[in-house]
């Protein structure tokens, strides 16, 4: 099985795709960019979503629904909102097909063109904020509290499975605050929840950051980011929490009577992570024979394979396995019995290690006699031979100590790839020999970004919220800068 996954060092990229279309995560779809999630990659993503949701139902959030569809001129009324959205719409123009009198099958009917072009959403902003104006009047309908999961499109030129599709699944959070201050802690909390998430669950320890201004969101005051580092040395943006000041509500009119009595604008912030985040799981962890999937985020935990010659000695084994099973359930760890015997368990084997899952138990009927079963890590593919006594215990313990392991990992390999550079030279050669971040004084301009990328392909991922200040001078035009931002090549 593992002979059908490309090596990460021929070609990371054809790895990536192979473990996606192979772990049974995603299969390409007849319209580019599009993907059809599967049972595996979908229940991934449930994983993810019932974890997010809790937390933000935890920080006071309440989930609700809103259309797919935006009136167009919703989007052009914040400026910069439509600048940097308009050339990634899907828009709609007509809502009737019919036959061709000529004899060309199945045309758009040029009757049924609709008064007003409507966008898919790339985002929720416009509509959002256009329905808040009816639901905020005074300072005690605030904080608006507001997440959507929900599907939404961009017409991206460069897609890959996950990372970048032209449609993906999302939650974006909207809240609305009476002050600015409230309306920064809700951007700052929201970012915390995703870094926690990351790291506790995925096992991706990430950066918290702010971006430049060239890589801000479309119509925000701020965005804040986190970033996580990928096995090929480039950078993913994992997750994003946007301090929108009071740019929607003033597009929108949305405004409350303060305690005053007098009228004030409301303050903005939204935030989101997408199935991108699957794509981030698969390259941080995984390996060349399969998935490596962290034990909280994994569809399945444990796997357990019978191997023996006769009926006599599989239901010896059914039998402990049904008492092992339901001890790990009760200790709320998911488990599946594979019995099938259309498979031979070297192929199994095989299946599971493509898959990811963290643990595989081999009960054998020899081993059986001894007590004991082979038990088998996936992270490290580290083989035992542990006692049935607290079996169950022992693999609670060992999960914990495989989403410990995955974690410490990443970590060693994404602070190894922190790399300080003084020299435009040495920016260079690091990026070229080493990849990961590089950690550079930048003069604080768009111009010196943009042609920092244009030289390198590298951007400013973030200007990390823990940085120190130092004087120096920027990599490219020698000008001063107060302190140190984060580069790196990125998907
Ligand atoms: P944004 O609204 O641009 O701040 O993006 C919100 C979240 O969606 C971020 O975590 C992005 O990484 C993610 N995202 C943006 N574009 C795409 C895309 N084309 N495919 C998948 N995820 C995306």
């Amino acid at each position: 099985m593992s002979k059908e996954i490309t090596s990460r060092s021929a070609d990371y990229s054809q790895w990536y795709n192979d473990l996606v279309l192979k772990g049974g995560l995603a299969d390409y779809s007849p319209v580019r960019g599009c993907m059809v999630i599967k049972p595996y990659g979908f229940a991934l993503w449930e994983g993810m979503r019932d974890v997010l949701d809790k937390k933000f139902k935890d920080t006071g959030h309440q989930n609700a629904y809103f259309p797919l569809f935006i009136p167009k001129s919703f989007l052009s009324r914040e400026a910069d909102h439509v600048e940097g959205f308009a050339k990634e719409c899907a828009v709609v123009t007509h809502y009737r097909l019919k036959n061709d009198p000529n004899g060309g099958g199945v045309i758009v009917d040029p009757e049924a063109k609709l008064e007003e072009e409507l966008i898919i959403r790339p985002t929720s902003e416009t509509i959002i904020w256009n329905t808040y104006k009816d639901w905020i009047r005074s300072y005690r309908d605030l904080p608006l509290l507001i997440n959507q999961w929900a599907n939404v499109v961009r017409w991206e030129m460069r897609t890959r499975l996950f990372l970048r599709t032209a449609e993906f699944l999302w939650q974006e959070g909207h809240t609305a605050h009476a002050t600015a201050d409230e309306a920064v802690e809700e951007t700052l909390r929201m970012l915390d929840v995703y870094a926690d998430f990351a790291e506790n669950y995925m096992a991706m320890p990430v950066i918290k950051g702010v971006k430049s201004p060239a890589e801000r969101f479309a119509g925000a005051i701020d965005t804040y980011c986190i970033e996580a580092l990928m096995q090929d040395g480039k950078a993913l943006q994992a997750g994003t929490s946007h301090f929108l000041g009071q740019n929607f509500a003033k597009a929108f009119e949305v405004q409350f009577s303060n305690k005053e009595n007098k009228l004030e604008y409301v303050w903005a912030t939204s935030w989101g992570v997408s199935t991108r985040l699957i794509g981030a799981l698969v390259m941080a962890h995984s390996d060349d024979d399969g998935l490596v999937l962290p034990p909280r985020i994994a569809p399945l935990q444990v796997v357990i394979v019978p191997i023996y010659k006769n009926d006599e000695q599989k239901a010896k084994i059914d039998e402990k396995v049904d008492s092992l099973m339901q001890e790990l359930k009760r200790a709320g760890i998911s488990v599946k019995y594979d019995d099938n015997d259309n498979n031979r368990p070297g192929w199994k084997f095989a299946e599971y290690e493509m898959k990811g899952v963290p643990v595989r138990i081999a009960m054998g009927a020899r081993d059986l006699e001894n007590n004991v079963a082979e038990v088998a890590r996936r992270d490290t593919k580290e083989k035992m031979s542990l006692s049935l006594d607290g079996l169950a215990q022992r693999i609670k313990d060992l999960l914990e100590e495989i989403q410990q392991n995955i974690y410490n990992k990443a970590k060693a390999y994404r602070d190894d790839h922190i790399t300080p550079a003084d020299t435009f030279e040495e920016f260079e050669k690091l990026l070229d020999e080493k990849g990961g971040f590089i950690a550079a004084h930048w003069d604080g301009t768009t111009e010196t970004e943009e042609q920092i990328k244009e030289r390198t392909k590298a951007t400013i991922r973030c200007i990390p919220l823990n940085n120190k200040p130092e004087a120096g001078t920027c990599i490219l035009t020698g000008k001063p800068s107060t302190q140190r931002v984060l580069f790196a090549r990125a998907y």
